[in-house]
């Protein structure tokens, strides 16, 4: 997700960057692996200055959220485990489109696709998380559960829970887990989303469980090896570079573009739309 929670994130980072450090030296030592420090340090770089940025954002995100649950259907406080466990599945649901149409929605993609370039999978990944969270929407995909009367506290608190959740299914250390890989999202489901493979692009969307992956048919299990990283991979560790990627793939492609629908197309279409060639064919044609 992309949405900064509050300052504390601060506080986050440098825990974060301990356990990074651990999983380093076990991998060196007793796994004898390499370790991909450059890479390792450009998610830190990006995860810092997305921070700041957030302290300026944040603002606003918590402001539509609050502004719609102004607006609100019901009020509903969670005060019986019942409810909790509603909300958790609502929530999760939420996160599941989130998600989903991070990856399928080509101005969320360039907000998402900053998580999904690192070429290697260690627990620093999970501290690449894109800049322009704001810029994408991301925050109205959970609009309506504010609207339908869960307060956006609540929602923070339970997006900056799944979060924290998320961090341990950054690593090849996990394999897998039994009888919860049916039910919960994992680090062997998580490698898989972060694959190039043909077969694992745009799979595995939940946040902390699986479910709604394998309910609508996008889940699929870890099986070959994974490739890490972007179908055209990044090889940049400049922090900047890296967080607007696909921002410029995106204005290049407005430059290219011969009309407005072709620009909406570019711009809300899958990530790698192109003109259909018939299109392409009519226009060379009048060209
Ligand atoms: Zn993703
Ligand atoms: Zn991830």
């Amino acid at each position: 997700m992309e949405m900064g929670t509050h300052s504390g994130n601060f506080w986050f980072l440098l825990g974060l960057a301990v356990i990074v450090l651990l999983e380093a030296i076990w991998l060196i030592i007793a796994k004898k692996q390499a370790f991909p420090w450059k890479e390792s340090f450009a998610n830190f770089g990006v995860a810092i200055i997305k921070r700041l940025i957030d302290l300026a954002t944040y603002g606003v995100a918590a402001g539509v959220l609050f502004w719609v649950y102004d607006h609100r259907l019901f009020t509903i406080e969670i005060d019986s485990l019942g409810l909790g466990v509603g909300f958790f599945l609502l929530f999760e649901f939420a996160y599941y489109w989130h998600h989903r149409w991070a990856h399928e929605i080509r101005w969320m993609w360039a907000t998402h696709s900053v998580h999904h370039s690192p070429n290697h999978m260690n627990l620093s990944v999970a501290a690449r998380l894109g800049w322009t969270g704001l810029l994408s929407g991301s925050v109205l995909v959970f609009a309506p559960l504010a609207f339908v009367g869960f307060h956006p506290t609540l929602i923070f608190i339970t997006l900056a829970l799944s979060l924290f959740y998320q961090v341990f299914l950054h690593t090849e250390l996990i394999g897998k887990l039994g009888p919860l890989e049916w039910v919960l999202n994992t680090p062997s489901h998580h490698r898989a989303h972060h694959g190039s493979n043909p077969r694992y692009i745009d799979k595995n969307y939940g946040g902390v469980l699986i479910i709604f992956d394998r309910l609508f048919g996008t889940f699929e299990k870890e099986s070959e090896k994974v490739t890490y990283g972007l179908t055209k991979p990044l090889r940049t560790n400049n922090p900047i570079k890296i967080a607007l990627n696909e921002w410029f793939g995106i204005g290049r492609d407005i430059g290219k573009s011969r009309n407005i629908k072709q620009a909406l197309g570019y711009m809300f279409g899958r990530p790698g739309w192109k003109p259909s060639t018939e299109q392409r064919a009519s226009q060379d044609a009048e060209a």
